[in-house]
């Protein structure tokens, strides 16, 4: 049973255009961006969550095109 939130947000996944800097100060791998969605922190450079759990989000049917994000600003961690 499929208990990962997956409809945090609109389908299909809308990426913000410009990549993230960083993630609270931490590397991010270049041309990362965030998703598109109502986040705690507006930005990944302004998130203060370093826990170490992300969440999938995409179609449940479609492994492949899941995403692995911050659960707190929507940063793409895959
Ligand atoms: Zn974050």
């Amino acid at each position: 049973m499929d208990t990962l939130p997956t409809e945090v947000q609109p389908r299909p996944i809308r990426f913000r255009d410009e990549p993230a800097m960083h993630h609270g100060g931490a590397y991010v791998a270049p041309g990362r961006r965030a998703t598109a969605g109502a986040w705690l922190y507006p930005c990944p450079e302004q998130c203060r969550d370093d826990g170490p759990l992300g969440i999938w989000i995409g179609p449940a049917d479609e492994p492949g095109r899941q995403v692995l994000i911050c659960p707190s600003c929507g940063l793409d961690c895959t």
